[in-house]
């Protein structure tokens, strides 16, 4: 691939998002690219629907989160905590600015950006026309960073590269069986 080929990136400003609560700390280095799936209600919606979607789960993101005893289980976060989510029929969004430290991969927020496909694939794999904007994106990005595709990983595979990774299905167990073929698909595009 010679140019950068412009991708459609749905602003934040178009699906009104929130303004981060407060500052976030500076990404300097991205050697990793996280796929997620959201496993979140209402993750199916396509079209002008999604941007609820969004909204909602950068809403989720940005509360905190208690257990029926009262205790903390998760504090709010500054903003959503991925820095791209992909609908069903392909829109990407753009969540928080790629300037500034994630939170989706604990133990390798500091060297990645995250990016979180709308759905459970535990079962089933992603969608084609998801799965096209997402070979995009990740060829996109990989190019702007230099990349290589062996650095396109699963959420689950971060307890590979960091002891501090958490324990989790995330991307599920069907999206996660699809990355060498997603990572032969932008291989394919960067040549
Ligand atoms: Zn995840």
């Amino acid at each position: 691939m010679n140019t950068l080929y412009k991708l459609n990136i749905i602003p934040r400003t178009t699906w009104t998002a929130r303004i981060p609560t407060e500052k976030m700390n500076y990404l300097s280095n991205i050697n990793y690219l996280v796929i997620h799936h959201t496993t979140f209600d209402g993750d199916y919606k396509i079209g002008e629907d999604a941007k609820e979607v969004v909204r909602d789960i950068q809403k989720y993101h940005m509360s905190k989160k208690y257990d029926k005893e009262g205790n903390l289980i998760k504090d709010k976060w500054a903003d959503i905590g991925y820095h791209y989510l992909i609908s069903k029929d392909g829109q990407i969004f753009e969540g928080r600015s790629k300037k500034f430290k994630g939170s989706h991969a604990y133990g390798l927020n500091n060297e990645s950006l995250g990016i979180a496909l709308l759905g459970d694939f535990s079962h089933k794999e992603i969608y084609p026309t998801q799965l096209k904007s997402l070979v995009q994106l990740l060829a996109w990005l990989s190019q702007i960073y230099s990349i290589n595709t062996s650095k396109i990983i699963g959420h689950k595979d971060v307890l590979s590269i960091s002891l501090k990774g958490t324990i989790t299905e995330c991307p599920g167990s069907a999206l996660h069986s699809q990355l060498p073929f997603i990572r032969e698909k932008v291989e394919a595009i960067l040549v």
